[in-house]
């Protein structure tokens, strides 16, 4: 356990940058400054189908999206949408069975998962505890600053900010439910998830590149 806790140390100290396919491998400097505002969004709470097994928790999940810098009105409109959009997917039974039952080489289990189950991390996810911010407040608390940036690189963060970087000439392009599988995916690091750094043939399994997928993916249905 120790063991475990040390790495996840020496890693949550690591800066992660995500490319969007190959290369993507630079790594780049985090800026100190850490003020979170709270201009966040939020849905109304979706109401449980009678025979739902989707826990309290994922109807509850709340969202507290903090814009800090580069956000033009357009900006901020689009990123709405997109948090909405997360909020939809971990509202449904889908999204819980698609975590549930990930798979990867034959065995029910995220790549590089910090020794956590299927389960165990849907319900990470579900308290919401970020390592910097660690109340388990059932609400996914995160800044986003907007950059731009000739790169392969869709956004970075590291583990010792409480905000992501999204680069614009990918936010630019992208639906909103892109948008949203790019939030959460980043988001999933601040819950301490990490993946290679490098396009590996493991790294679509990791945590915050599967769940990220399958948010943008359920998302579709929501836009
Ligand atoms: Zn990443």
């Amino acid at each position: 356990m120790e063991k475990l806790l040390a790495l996840m140390l020496v890693l949550t100290l690591m800066t992660v940058s995500c490319g969007k396919s190959g290369g993507g491998s630079s790594s780049q400097e985090s800026t100190a400054d850490t003020v979170t505002t709270d201009n966040g969004t939020s849905t109304p709470v979706t109401t449980p189908e009678a025979n739902s097994t989707v826990p309290a928790a994922a109807l509850s999940f709340k969202t507290n999206v903090g814009y800090l810098s580069g956000f033009a009105a357009a900006d901020e409109a689009k990123y709405n949408q997109a948090v909405a959009i997360v909020k939809k997917v971990v509202a449904t039974e889908a999204f819980r069975t698609r975590v549930l039952n990930f798979t990867y080489s034959g065995s029910k289990a995220f790549v590089q998962n910090n020794g956590l189950t299927n389960e165990q991390i849907y319900q990470d996810i579900l308290e919401a505890a970020e390592t910097l911010t660690p109340a388990k407040n059932n609400t996914l608390d995160v800044g986003v600053k907007l950059y731009y940036e000739a790169s392969t690189i869709v956004g970075y963060t590291s583990g010792s900010i409480t905000f992501i970087n999204v680069n614009t000439k990918f936010f630019n392009t992208y639906s909103a439910n892109e948008v949203a599988g790019n939030l959460f995916h980043e988001w999933l690091h601040k819950l301490g998830y990490v993946h290679d750094s490098a396009a590996t043939a493991r790294r679509p399994y990791s945590v915050p590149y599967a769940i990220g997928y399958i948010i943008r993916d359920l998302g579709k249905s929501f836009i």
